[in-house]
């Protein structure tokens, strides 16, 4: 194991990650290899009476800590048992990975959008999965956790037997934005199928997977800048990593969402003094009925929670609580 303090070569390597508008300010990195390894850094941030938080890939990162950190990029090995149909991931693993080690056996994890997200954070969050509604949160798969006092040091989980999956894209013009809300929000959707809308600036973009092949000609509204729909392999469908950046984002999980609400969000934060990046993620179907629609935002720049709290203020009455994984530079 290295052990890095400000001012060492390989300390600032150490403590960046996907997230480039906050740090970790450590007084000791802790770049642990194994169990035993996290046990001393853990020992250590106690008998200092230090605070210790833990970073994988640092796409989750909330608040930086001033204590230890406990890096575990290194402590990254994938294993899958194909006679189990399960993997085992170590805490410092990404997607990527297991995806790459499962799909020549026709398996496949339960991992989201970005395949250089850590195994980890994703599945301690709960883990929305591009299947989601299909196939419910990855957590719902974890069969065994190892650990060290809090910190997890390996997963092992269920894999699907999943091959090829119908999925895809379509982007409009920003301008037809309340049509193509109108016509997601309407959507007779079906249980299998998981599908996200997004604004991104200049365009809005509604992206679609599941299993088993579904029809997207309800979306139509308006005319498509672009689309993408085909069968093809999981790992395809399963992100492609983004180059790091700054970002703050937050989430609601909602009761219910009725359009004028939604409607309303929109507006609110296509006006916002902030960039904000709005999605909605219907909920349902194979992850239960807690909650109907997860609503999140992201922008591409810190100190934004004022405006971020004016959208949700839109949906403010159906708020039932928030995820743990959609929340960025927040805390
Ligand atoms: C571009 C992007 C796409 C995303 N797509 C999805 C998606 O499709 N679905 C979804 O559900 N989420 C998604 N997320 C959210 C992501 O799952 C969370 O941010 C998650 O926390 C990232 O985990 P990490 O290990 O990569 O990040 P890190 O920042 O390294 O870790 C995040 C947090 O997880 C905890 N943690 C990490 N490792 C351990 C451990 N070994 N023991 C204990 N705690 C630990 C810690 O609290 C840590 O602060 C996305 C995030 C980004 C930035």
């Amino acid at each position: 194991m290295q052990i890095f303090y400000p001012g060492d070569a390989g300390y600032d390597d150490e403590r960046s990650g996907f997230q480039t508008g906050l740090r970790h300010e450590p007084q000791v990195i802790f770049a642990v290899e194994t169990a035993q390894d996290v046990e001393d850094a853990v020992g250590h941030a106690e008998s200092h009476g230090l605070e210790h938080a833990v970073q994988a890939t640092g796409h989750g990162l909330t608040t930086a800590t001033t204590g230890v950190l406990i890096s575990t990029r290194r402590m990254n090995a994938v294993e899958i048992d194909t006679a189990a149909g399960t993997a085992r991931a170590g805490a410092g693993a990404v997607w990527q990975q297991v995806l790459e080690q499962a799909a020549p056996h026709g398996l496949a994890p339960l991992s989201g959008d970005a395949s250089d997200v850590g195994v980890v954070g994703y599945t301690l969050g709960g883990g929305f999965s591009v299947l989601a509604r299909e196939f419910g949160f990855a957590s719902d798969r974890v069969r065994k956790t190892e650990e060290v006092g809090d910190v997890v040091t390996a997963l092992e989980f269920e894999l699907l037997p999943i091959d090829q999956v119908h999925a895809g894209e379509m982007f409009f013009e920003v301008r037809y934005a309340r049509e193509v809300f109108d016509a997601f929000h309407t959507w007779d959707l079906p249980g299998h199928v998981t599908p996200a809308l997004t604004t991104l600036g200049d365009v809005v973009r509604v992206t679609f997977a599941s299993t088993k092949p579904f029809d997207v000609d309800h979306l139509r509204v308006a005319p498509v800048l672009k689309e993408e729909f085909s069968a093809k392999p999981f790992a395809e469908a399963a992100g492609k990593p983004l180059p790091p950046h700054a970002y703050q984002g937050d989430n609601v999980l909602l009761q219910d969402l009725p359009l004028d609400a939604l409607q309303r969000a929109r507006e609110i934060a296509a006006n916002s003094s902030a960039e904000i990046f709005l999605g909605v993620l219907p909920l349902g179907a194979a992850l239960g009925t807690g909650a109907t629609h997860l609503i999140k935002l992201i922008s591409p720049r810190l100190g934004v929670e004022e405006q971020h709290e004016e959208v949700f203020e839109a949906v403010r009455p159906f708020v039932v609580g928030r995820s743990r994984n959609f929340r960025y530079a927040v805390r």
